[in-house]
């Protein structure tokens, strides 16, 4: 499922991790007025949520079932897992998959080479070093970008 279906549904997005990624994708999202819920284990992180952010915001850890339960992922209409480690992003993109039955699953992946992982659970990714790579390539061969 693509973003772009279930965004005429009534849209909660459940993001784990707020660290510069989540917290900045949390904000954005709650400007453009969507609903989230943010979870990260270090309470200081949510220290990163704009004065303007409009969401929720959960201390605890992502891969503990009953914190996915209290944040009620079962309603959410897509999950963003951002954690900085690639085994717990996976574990819990497993579990929104599996246990929650989530079809838009979308993880942070630093390590590309661990894609297959992600492919086989149907797990859209999202990969910083592939990202950039992408774009420093543009800026360094198209005229435009200079
Ligand atoms: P960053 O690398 O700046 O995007 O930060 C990643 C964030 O993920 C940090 O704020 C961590 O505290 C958070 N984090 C790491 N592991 C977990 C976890 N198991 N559950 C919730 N948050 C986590």
């Amino acid at each position: 499922m693509k973003y772009s279906e279930v965004k005429e549904k009534n849209e909660f997005i459940v993001i784990v991790g707020c660290g510069r990624l989540g917290a900045s994708l949390a904000n954005t999202l709650s400007d453009e007025g969507r609903d989230v819920l943010i979870i990260d284990k270090n309470k200081d992180a949510l220290r990163k949520l704009s004065m303007s952010y409009g969401g929720l915001a959960l201390i605890g850890d992502g891969t503990d079932i009953d914190m996915l339960r209290e944040a009620e992922l079962e309603k959410a209409t897509a999950i963003v897992v951002v954690t900085n480690n690639d085994n717990t992003n996976i574990m819990i993109s497993q579990m929104a998959k599996n246990i929650f039955n989530k079809e838009l699953v979308i993880a942070r992946l630093y390590d590309p080479e661990r894609d297959y992982v992600y492919r086989e659970f149907e797990i859209d990714t999202i990969s910083p070093s592939i990202l950039s790579s992408n774009e420093i390539w543009k800026l360094l061969t198209d005229d435009e970008g200079r």
